[in-house]
């Protein structure tokens, strides 16, 4: 493996000095910006430059301490410059084309690909099309008969196909709790499908040592909330920041933010009625079907159901109601004590460092019609969003991080799990109602 990585490193090189493919992104700079002072000033600045679509991004925001990150068109950065020297801000460079960084990604993807064809299990050398992940959850439904079952639940807009894997630990028993875990809403998040797609591997390959999980719960997981959206993010190196589902939304422009789309104080707060904007809402509640899809799901385990996960990137957080308000629910300390468990965890085994708490007081910001809000009013006690770490040039992790990000995730969520089972046992019914064998 580590020769592979050194050609794989040697070809790179070849391929940015030679063969100098450009795209839409070429001349493009990520800066990183802290200040120590006027922070609120600098983070409505930030906030104003976030509306000139054509010229920047703010792929996370700022907040204290925390360092924002702003992609800047080549024409902007000159007075992007300018204005963070008036405001007094400290910035760096943490990608200074971004062009040239994702036609090597890509170029590395095309080669892992031919190098790790799909074998019947994913491991972790690379990302997977929504192809081989379906083909990858239906191989173990086929391996695995008496403990993993496969439902579509329904299409995206191009027609995909939206498939759950159930995880049972084949002992028949019906009405378990359930844990509801979600990936790939957003689509150049790739690191998130992969972490679902571990996570299935774990609970289905690795029972022994997770026994526990499903002892009295069962999971249910849709690996790829958004096909339509990742497919496009593969396709090249111009579209690998797509963040949208790929139903036009006006003559110009196209796509939803599906995480905005839901019926829950829809359209208000964070997010935003221009359908060329990346937090598009939607012309209205639901007008997607990917959304509508995981809606469904969520009422349909709403009952069992007693943690909703979803997972996202990139801020290393794990996310809690609310987040279309500053207010927190009244059980805000449970959720806070099971996030807690997560954060604990992966600190413990990485020494990667989460911040945890409710939504809009820890970003910064309300996202109002997101999943996790949507969830927990639904009935699930436990609903998070999780922000999976940084990495490349911030949405795209090159393949050689994924093996560590998924496995200290995994870590994380187990913890999580252990934590809302020794939290919601599962309720003892009569003997006879409690074993039902089908
Ligand atoms: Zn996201």
């Amino acid at each position: 493996m580590t020769v592979w990585w050194l050609l794989l490193a040697l070809s790179f090189l070849s391929f940015s000095n030679g063969l100098h493919k450009t795209n839409k992104y070429e001349g493009y700079k990520i800066y990183s910006v802290t200040s120590k002072a006027r922070s609120v000033v600098l983070a409505k600045t930030l906030t104003e430059l976030a509306k000139k679509e054509s010229y920047y991004e703010v792929f996370s925001g700022f907040k204290g301490g925390n360092a924002a990150k702003v992609m800047v068109h080549p024409k902007e950065q000159v007075n992007f410059v300018k204005l963070m020297d008036k405001h007094n801000a400290d910035y760096d460079i943490i990608d200074g084309d971004v062009g040239l960084t994702l036609s090597s990604d890509f170029e590395t993807n095309r080669m892992l690909r031919e190098r790790f064809p799909y074998n019947g299990r994913l491991g972790t050398e690379r990302y997977y099309t929504h192809d081989e992940i379906n083909q990858f959850i239906e191989d173990l439904a086929k391996e695995y008969p008496s403990r993993v079952f496969l439902k579509t639940v329904g299409k995206s807009y191009e027609g995909r196909s939206l498939k759950t894997i159930t995880i049972t630990n084949g002992d028949a028993r019906r009405n378990k709790n359930v844990f509801l875990v979600d990936g790939g809403f957003h689509a150049r998040e790739w690191i998130s499908p992969a972490t679902a797609v571990y996570l299935i591997s774990q609970l289905v390959e690795n029972l022994e040592e997770n026994a526990d999980l499903l002892q009295d719960f069962d999971w249910v997981i849709l690996p790829v909330v958004n096909p339509d959206g990742y497919e496009f993010t593969q396709t090249s190196a111009d579209n690998r920041l797509w963040r949208k589902t790929r139903k036009p939304s006006s003559a110009d422009c196209i796509g939803t933010d599906p995480n905005r789309n839901f019926d829950f104080h829809w359209n208000e707060e964070g997010a935003s009625p221009d359908p060329c904007a990346l937090d598009y809402a939607g012309p209205k509640a639901f007008s997607e079907p990917e959304a509508v899809v995981m809606a469904d799901l969520i009422h349909s385990y709403a009952d069992r159901g007693k943690m909703y996960l979803t997972l996202h990137s990139y801020g290393s957080l794990i996310l809690y109601p609310w987040g279309w308000t500053t207010d927190v629910p009244d059980t805000v300390d449970d959720l806070h004590e099971v996030a807690e468990a997560g954060q604990q965890a992966i600190l413990e085994d990485t020494g990667t460092v989460y911040r945890i708490g409710p939504s809009t007081e820890t970003i910064g910001y309300a996202a109002s019609g997101a999943s996790d809000d949507y969830a927990f009013n639904a009935g699930f006690p436990i609903s998070f969003t999780m922000e999976l770490p940084f990495g490349g040039t911030g949405f795209d992790p090159p393949a050689s991080d994924i093996d560590h990000l998924v496995k200290e995730t995994w870590v994380g969520i187990a913890a999580m799990a252990r934590k809302v089972r020794e939290k919601y046992p599962l309720v003892n019914l009569p003997s006879g109602a409690r074993r039902i064998i089908f």
